[in-house]
């Protein structure tokens, strides 16, 4: 590396982050990697975050700004001397976050709050919106890009479709189940694109967003779009399932309204399950839920899935392309926060290309 310093976007207080000259990330254990990131995202936790909507995150900063982000590819330029499966010039995507398999959370099977420092950009680990990052537990954390694909096509793989799946296989959906998925934004396309072309249900889905629904619709990984500002959401599902309601409901969204739906367009013994983060309290309705005999499920994904879907990339039957709606260098990171984190031109996902000087 012939660079000291790089560009990097940190989050430094509630509403406070913006694009700064860093250091350069160096190994700093043996087990670490340095890689140069070639392609990165915004993800709607990063804007969450930003918002100081993840207090635990902004606790955590105790006065030290963090690089953000989570979901990337990158070119390794150094190796620890304990790295064994990865070398310098390879074409690596990573998971959200570092796993130990050791620390009591990972063995419980929460990587997410690994004692070894969980997510990319979150409370310990510097994240991928910048030139460079550093990888700690590099063996486990990296997956190699194989040969034939594209960083395009695995881009999401860690992060985004691996919560669609942990959605997807909470919702326990058969063949030829109706699954209602609430909320199209990226997470809830990849739940589309799984529950349709992997697992044969039929997809409903709902947004407030007419471009959402078109997009899923055009790509053929939903049957009917339903727009929450336009249609009457319960009847339509009621009508499209014979009166029962859906098999089961994926929500991405996390609000009060998206759970009532979720809770009103499910089926008698259906499922409803939840990705979401939830940055408020909602209220449940416990009367319903317990005449309906509806199972709720939630909670944060567990990284499950990622070489079933790699194989899935591979043959073609996952294709999360078009949902990378735009694109612009690290440059101009701060006008992606402002159009992906307020879903404005038909933005489903902003990705970074490299700084530009
Ligand atoms: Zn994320
Ligand atoms: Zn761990």
């Amino acid at each position: 590396m012939d660079q000291n310093t790089m560009k990097a976007l940190r989050y430094y207080a509630p509403g406070k982050y913006g694009l700064d000259d860093v250091p350069v990330p160096q190994i700093i254990n043996p087990t670490d990697a340095i890689a140069r990131v070639t392609l990165s995202t915004l993800c709607t936790s990063d804007v969450h975050m930003v918002h100081g909507h993840i207090p635990s995150v902004t606790e955590s900063l105790k006065g030290n700004p963090r690089i953000v982000g989570h979901e990337f590819c990158a070119e390794i330029v150094a190796v620890g001397e304990e790295v064994k499966n990865f070398k310098v010039g390879e074409r690596v995507h990573a998971k959200p976050g570092v796993e130990c398999h050791e620390c009591m959370m990972c063995k419980l099977g929460m990587p997410t709050f690994c004692a070894q420092g969980g997510v990319f950009g979150t409370s310990l680990h510097d994240g991928c919106q910048a030139e460079y990052i550093r990888i700690p537990l590099a063996d486990d954390t990296l997956i190699k890009i194989p040969e034939g694909l594209g960083e395009e096509d695995v881009l999401l793989l860690g992060d985004m479709m691996a919560t669609a799946w942990f959605g997807v296989k909470n919702a326990e959906l058969n063949p030829g189940q109706t699954v209602a998925v609430i909320g199209v934004g990226p997470v809830g396309q990849c739940a589309c694109i799984l529950a349709s072309q992997v697992f044969g249900a039929r997809v409903i889905a709902i947004d407030a967003i007419a471009s959402r629904l078109d997009a899923a619709l055009q790509a053929g990984v939903a049957e009917i779009g339903l727009n929450v500002t336009t249609d009457d959401v319960a009847g339509k599902i009621a009508a499209a399932t014979g009166g029962l309601g859906a098999d089961a409901t994926i929500d991405t969204a996390g609000t009060q309204e998206s759970m009532n739906t979720a809770f009103a367009a499910t089926r008698v013994n259906g499922i409803v399950s939840t990705v979401s983060l939830f940055s408020q309290a909602i209220s449940v309705p416990m009367q319903l839920i317990v005449f309906k005999n509806l199972t709720i499920k939630m909670g944060i994904q567990k990284c499950d899935g990622l070489d079933e879907m790699m194989e899935l990339i591979k043959t073609g039957k996952i294709d999360t392309k078009y949902l990378l709606t735009h694109r612009a260098p690290l440059n101009d990171i701060m006008k992606g926060y402002e159009v992906f984190g307020n879903h404005q031109d038909g933005c489903i996902k902003w990705v970074v290309t490299p700084y530009e000087r």
